[in-house]
C-alpha cells in the first residue's frame, strides 16, 4: 500500500542523501512559515504531510521499511486538523521559533471542519516459527463507528443542525486568562459545540447526536514472515470514525513474537545451544540441529571440539522483514561432564587418566564470552 509519496513530499529523489533530505525539510519549513506562507490553512496542512514525510525518510530504519512497503507502521501523523506528531523537529533546535508560531497558527485557525478518527492499538503473540513462515490473525475490536442511521451526521432532519449560539459557528471563543501581570485575550475552541461551530437540535435516535455507535470490528491481519517484536501492521482506514466527515483512523497491530525455549533470536540470526557428552566431543560426531521449522540438519562435530565453540549453518537463520534473505543459525556446543559414574565407568575413565596426556588447545574465549560473541559480534 504506497499509500503517500514521502518523497515527492519533499521533493527529493530515491536516492536521496541523508543531508538532501535535511535541506529538503529546512527549506519546506521556511516555505510553509506561518509568516511567510499567504494562504496559512493550506501552509498548514502542507506542513502536516511534510512533517510526517521527514519523520519516516530522516530514519534510516523507516526509510528502508517505506521503501520495500511503501508505507511505515507508526508513522502517520495522528490528526488531520492539527500537529500531532512533532517527531520531524528533533534535532532542529535553531527551528523551535518556528515549531512555536505554528503551533500557535494551529490553535487559531479557525473552526474543525473534519476530524480525522482516532488509530486504533492492537497487538498480538505470535510464536517464532509462525515469525518465520508468516501468518494470519483475526483481530477483534471496538470502535466509534459512524452512525449508520445518521451516516455521521448526527441528525436525520434536514433542520436538525443549527449553528451554535455560543460561537455563532466560528468554532472559537475567547477567554480572559490572568497570568499575574495582566489578563489577555486567549482564543480557545468553543466549548458548547466542540469547535465544530453546529448544535444539533434534532438529534439522531440512535446515536444520540454524537455521530458515532460503537460497533465491534473483525479484522484479518497479514503477518508477513520476518516480524520482530514491535513491528506492526498498519490497516489503513479500520480505525474509529472521524468526525464532521472527517476520514477514519488507522488500526495498527504490534507484534509480540513469544520467546522459543530452543533458539533466541538476534535480528534474522538464532543461536542454538547443543549439548553434547564429553566423549561425542572428544571423538568426534555427527548430530541433528534442530529447526524453526522443518527437518533437524545435521551438523558434523570435530573430534576435540571444546564447549562454547561456535557453529554456523548459513541460511537456516529467521528471514529477513527487509529483504526477505535468511540469516544464519548459529550452534553453541556446551559439553556435558557426567555426574553419575557406574564402577566400570570410573575404572576405565581412571585407566585413561593413566595412560597419557590429555592435552587439549587451550580454548583462547571462555564459554559465555562465545555465547556473547555470536550474539552480537557474529
Ligand atoms: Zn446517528
Ligand atoms: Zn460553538
Amino acid at each position: 500500500m504506497a499509500d503517500k509519496d514521502f518523497y515527492g513530499i519533499l521533493g527529493v529523489s530515491h536516492d536521496a542523501s541523508e543531508q538532501d533530505i535535511k535541506q529538503a525539510y529546512r527549506r519546506l519549513v521556511r516555505k510553509y512559515h506561518p509568516d511567510v506562507a499567504e494562504d496559512k490553512e493550506k501552509a498548514q496542512e502542507e506542513m502536516i504531510k511534510v512533517n510526517e514525510a521527514y519523520g519516516v525518510l530522516s530514519d534510516p530504519e523507516k526509510r528502508a521499511y517505506y521503501d520495500r512497503f511503501g508505507s511505515v507502521p507508526g508513522a502517520a501523523s495522528s490528526g488531520g486538523d492539527g500537529f500531532g506528531d512533532f517527531g520531524g523537529f528533533s534535532g532542529f533546535s535553531d527551528l523551535g521559533d518556528i515549531f512555536g508560531s505554528f503551533f500557535n497558527m494551529g490553535m487559531g485557525s479557525g473552526r474543525r471542519q473534519a476530524r480525522r478518527g482516532r488509530d486504533v492499538e492492537l497487538s498480538v503473540d505470535i510464536s517464532l516459527q509462525e515469525a518465520y513462515t508468516g501468518c494470519k490473525r483475526t483481530v477483534e475490536y471496538t470502535i466509534n463507528d459512524r452512525c449508520p442511521a445518521c451516516d455521521g451526521k448526527r441528525t436525520t432532519d434536514s433542520d436538525g443542525i443549527e449553528t451554535c449560539p455560543t460561537c455563532n459557528g466560528r468554532g472559537r471563543t475567547q477567554r480572559q486568562v490572568n497570568i499575574g501581570f495582566g489578563t489577555f485575550a486567549q482564543i480557545v475552541e468553543c466549548p458548547t459545540c466542540s469547535g465544530t461551530g453546529q448544535k444539533v437540535s434534532k438529534p439522531c435516535s440512535k446515536c444520540n447526536g454524537s455521530g458515532q455507535v460503537k460497533v465491534k470490528k473483525k479484522y484479518e491481519v497479514d503477518i508477513q514472515a520476518g516480524m520482530e517484536t514491535g513491528n506492526g501492521v498498519r490497516i489503513p482506514g479500520q480505525g474509529e470514525a472521524g468526525l464532521g466527515g472527517g476520514p477514519n483512523g488507522d488500526v495498527i497491530v504490534f507484534i509480540n513474537v513469544k520467546d522459543d525455549p530452543r533458539f533466541k533470536r538476534d535480528g534474522s540470526n538464532l543461536i542454538y545451544v547443543k549439548k553434547l557428552t564429553f566423549t561425542d566431543a572428544a571423538l568426534g560426531t555427527e548430530v541433528d540441529i534442530d529447526q524453526v521449522v522443518g527437518e533437524p540438519e545435521k551438523l558434523k562435530i570435530p573430534a576435540g571440539t571444546q564447549s562454547g565453540t561456535k557453529f554456523r549453518i548459513r541460511g537456516k537463520g529467521m528471514p529477513s522483514l527487509r529483504n526477505g534473505q535468511f540469516g544464519d543459525l548459529y550452534v553453541i556446543v556446551q559439553v556435558m561432564i557426567p555426574t553419575k559414574l557406574n564402577s566400570q565407568q570410573k575404572k576405565m575413565l581412571q585407566d585413561f587418566a593413566g595412560l597419557g596426556s590429555q592435552e587439549a588447545k587451550e580454548p583462547s574465549k571462555g564459554f559465555f564470552e562465545r555465547i556473547h560473541d555470536a550474539i552480537f559480534n557474529r
